[in-house]
């Protein structure tokens, strides 16, 4: 069976300095990101144990734990691409174009995006997604690493609002993070998404 692996990042934990810190970059991947990729490896033997032995009566936390950790591991995959130690500014071209239709401007879908991300009750995140039925834009407010979004969302801009993304360097002030984050986008990681997700339909069959 394959197993899930924690991906190497493409820029150094001191990359992202001072909008995030080494010592968040390094605790979040080598720490934090790493639990995810053995939670989710953990679970997919537990659930093959179950059928072997025909005892499926921990399903219910296994899949569960599958769900949690293996959304875990997919959402930092994506939060590490999405972001770069330079920021390209905000994106032209078809992404470009997009927002301004679907949000109205720019500036519209950074006030959405940061209202968001600053009004989620706990651990979560909130992110920019293409509705693969709806074929538009979104933004989601995503509970915990699984919950309270929409099944066919395709995640195109992450960002992790846990406080273990931020509290070692922002404390409470979680509204200075969300502001730097604009900061350290990987703009042309978020268009190359954009692209394949708004041409693609990912064998979801909705049309
Ligand atoms: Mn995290």
């Amino acid at each position: 069976m394959n197993k899930y692996t924690l991906p190497e990042l493409t820029y150094d934990y001191a990359a992202l300095e001072p909008s995030i810190s080494a010592r968040i970059m390094e605790l979040h991947h080598s720490k934090h990101h790493a639990a995810y990729v053995a939670g989710a490896n953990g679970a997919l033997e537990q659930l093959a144990e179950a059928r072997e032995k025909n005892d499926f009566a921990n399903i219910n936390k296994l899949q569960k734990d599958l769900a949690f950790h293996l959304s875990g591991h997919i959402n930092h995959s994506i939060f590490w691409k999405n972001l770069a130690p330079t920021n390209s500014d905000r994106p032209d071209g078809e992404l470009g174009l997009a927002i301004t239709e679907f949000f109205g401007s720019f500036e519209a879908f950074q006030l959405h995006f940061n209202a968001a991300a600053m009004g989620i009750q706990g651990s979560g995140w909130a992110f920019l997604a293409w509705d693969s039925l709806g074929q538009r834009l979104i933004i989601e407010q995503l509970y915990d690493q699984q919950s309270n979004v929409a099944t066919a969302s395709v995640p195109l801009l992450m960002l992790d609002m846990w406080e273990h993304a931020f509290y070692l360097d922002y404390q409470n002030v979680k509204g200075d993070y969300v502001k730097a984050f604009w900061n350290i986008i990987n703009w042309a990681d978020v268009q190359t998404r954009f692209s394949l997700a708004s041409t693609k339909t990912h064998g979801l069959l909705l049309g």
